[in-house]
């Protein structure tokens, strides 16, 4: 017959069928989620319309109030979702359905380890959304028409999971999405009114949709047959949960409510709840996730709070509200002074924004702030996971760059030194007497930090280093000149200058010393030639014969890998070449006549200076021979 078509069969995309796979062998222990995740996607569907509708009010000509139905059939084992919200054209079902448009899937599933305790949270950091009703389901499917669109515009969609779908078109009148799961036979339970009830009454308090199902007297008489007209009764609130008092709010209930906002579903570390009234009048509700998503590093990938205006919802994943550095918060905002009609376009250039985002960039610092001093273990935790964002701040935001420096951790020489547990306020108050620098070092690792002969002074005297060994720090560290008017001293760098923490005797040789070893050190340096910038004695090393440093405004190894990364070409930066003046090796050197000794031996120096700096030897086999040459020498 012209015009009408059969169905479609098309296959799901490679990624959605590996994820599908996935999900449901790594969620089978949380099973009833499948019903939260589709109340959260018909909530969403309502809170669409309510947006599309204000430009086009023909959209919601029909006078129905919005609702979630949640129907079922104990007979027939199935459970159906049904919404009057948006809906789905044809073109959206196929790539909202068929498709997984988030970028960095593929990697996601690289990183998967096939363990299914760890891969299950994982996935749920994903966000499975609708696939999960996979999870129950042998078949799923969806009847959904967009609004707007005639009735013969709906589309069925089926599914059962496994590789392929069929898409068609159906009747449909009214406008919005059921989506109805047939249930294996093992999961009888979601067929059941009470336990039906029962989730939906944990999962959907906040949602500000009605959820509807069917009232609980009528199906426990188990009479399908006779007409009687089927009542239904709201489940849950239907009041936006940030519009009600903080102190009405159970754990639960913020707790949910993240989740249907992050599509996490684990519980959050911590929230903050603001409503601001006065010049600005908005409500802010913050939270700081527990576990980084899989994206963090995608630059593309999605950030921002979903922004409500006068509790409708505008928009996902508002990014103008918060800073990169902290765009691991997840949340929203409604506020009473953006227009309705506001686009993204808008929204950058709109001055109540910029004070919008002051004050939310506050607040979340205000709120890492607490989590640090009242809750350290798991700010703790907190840091494991977004430290290395966080520590993009310094160089972000000037405004707040002290206070985001109170919120750093480090591995220091006296607190632990594999995990970065120390904040500048620890290191100041365990500052030495006389001491008026905070005094760091920056490593390739945090083995070569500890390990690092520049380390040796500062042991001695028992002066606490912070121990720097992530990519970000060098880069953090040139936008961090002072904490609390105490200078950063990167050891590593320049002549060392220990201010009144140097021995009194020390400072008055050091004229001395310096002209004792002045041939040594033009010996020295003859040898090395443009191999080092220049070559001194030094006040550092208390073991080691000698050292690297670098200069003070050289860029350090780390930099130089960041902006070598980036495709940009860096000047050398030549080490400085440090001997130390007490060790007995360097004291023999002074007086060896042997030319080609001298030259092994500095050689030798040299290559061993650069490798506990985590550098390489330019020509290792000279290096080798050289000490091997030297070593034969044993008697
Ligand atoms: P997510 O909700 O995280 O985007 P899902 O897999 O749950 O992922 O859903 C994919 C997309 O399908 C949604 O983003 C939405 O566009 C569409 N969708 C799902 N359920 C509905 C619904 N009830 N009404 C309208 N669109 C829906």
């Amino acid at each position: 017959m012209a015009g009408k078509k059969g169905p479609e069969v098309k296959g799901f995309e490679t990624e959605a069928k590996q994820l599908l796979h996935l999900m449901i062998h790594s969620l089978y222990s949380n099973k009833e989620i499948f019903l939260r995740e589709l109340i959260s996607n018909a909530s969403d569907a309502v809170d669409k319309l309510r947006f599309e509708s204000l430009s086009n009010p023909k959209l919601v000509d029909d006078d129905s109030a919005f609702e979630i139905i949640v129907d079922h059939n104990k007979e027939a084992n199935t459970i159906t979702i049904s919404d009057n919200g948006i809906g789905m054209s044809k073109e959206e079902v196929i790539t909202n359905l068929g498709t997984i448009a988030k970028s960095g899937t593929a990697q996601f599933l690289e990183s998967l380890s096939g363990d299914q305790q760890k891969d299950s949270q994982l996935i749920g950091q994903f966000g499975v959304g609708f696939y999960s009703s996979f999870i129950v389901a042998d078949e799923v499917q969806v009847v959904t028409k967009r609004a707007g669109l005639k009735a013969g515009e709906a589309v069925l969609w089926k599914s059962k999971g496994e590789s392929e779908y069929s898409i068609e078109n159906t009747q449909k009148e009214s406008r919005g999405t059921s989506v109805t799961l047939y249930l294996k036979s093992e999961e009888k339970e979601f067929s059941d009114a009470y336990r039906i009830t029962s989730i939906i009454k944990k999962y959907a308090d906040h949602i500000s949709v009605p959820v509807k199902t069917v009232k609980l007297q009528e199906t426990s008489e188990d009479d399908k047959s006779t007409d009687k007209e089927i009542e239904y009764e709201t489940i849950n609130d239907a009041k936006a949960l940030w519009t009600r008092s903080r102190r009405q709010i159970k754990k639960a209930e913020y707790e949910e409510f993240y989740k249907h906002i992050s599509h996490d579903f684990e519980e959050p570390q911590d929230w903050s709840h603001n409503r601001v009234e006065g010049k600005l009048d908005y409500t802010s509700l913050l939270y700081i996730p527990k576990r980084a998503p899989f994206d963090l590093w995608n630059r593309d990938a999605a950030r921002g709070l979903k922004l409500y205006v006068q509790r409708v919802f505008i928009m996902d994943d508002a990014e103008q509200f918060l800073p990169l550095y902290l765009r691991f918060v997840k949340g929203i905002i409604d506020s009473n002074d953006i227009s309705l009609n506001v686009s993204r376009e808008i929204l950058q250039k709109d001055p109540v924004v910029d004070s919008m985002r002051s004050a939310i960039t506050k607040r979340a610092i205000d709120l890492l702030t607490k989590l640090r001093t009242k809750k350290k273990e798991k700010y703790d935790e907190f840091w494991d996971q977004f430290g290395q964002v966080l520590k993009e701040g310094p160089g972000e935001d000037f405004t707040n760059r002290e206070k985001v420096a109170k919120l750093l951790q480090f591995s220091t020489t006296k607190g632990e030194s594999e995990r970065q547990r120390e904040g500048l306020d620890e290191y100041i108050e365990r500052m030495k007497e006389g001491q008026n620098k905070i005094y760091y070092l920056v490593a390739e690792s945090i083995k070569s930090a500890t390990n690092s002969p520049h380390l040796e002074i500062f042991k001695k005297k028992d002066i606490e280093v912070i121990l720097m060994h992530e990519r970000i720090d060098e880069w953090m560290m040139g936008h961090l000149n002072e904490y609390e008017g105490k200078q950063f001293q990167d050891i590593s760098r320049g002549a060392l200058d220990l201010g009144d923490l140097e021995d009194k005797e020390k400072q008055e040789d050091k004229e001395k010393t310096e002209k004792k070893f002045e041939s040594l050190v033009a010996r020295i340096k003859t040898l090395l030639g443009d191999r080092v910038k220049e070559v001194r004695t030094t006040n550092r090393l208390t073991d080691s014969p000698a050292c690297l440093t670098i200069d003070d405004n050289d860029m350090g190894s780390q930099m130089r890998k960041i902006m070598e990364a980036s495709g940009q070409s860096v000047p050398e930066t030549k080490p400085i070449f440090e001997v130390n003046p007490e060790h007995p090796l360097v004291a023999k050197l002074d007086n060896e006549s042997d030319e080609e000794m001298f030259e092994d031996v500095i050689t030798v120096l040299f290559g061993q200076a650069s490798l506990s700096e985590g550098g390489s030897i330019d020509e290792p086999g000279d290096f080798s021979a050289k000490l091997n040459k030297l070593l034969l020498k044993l008697s």
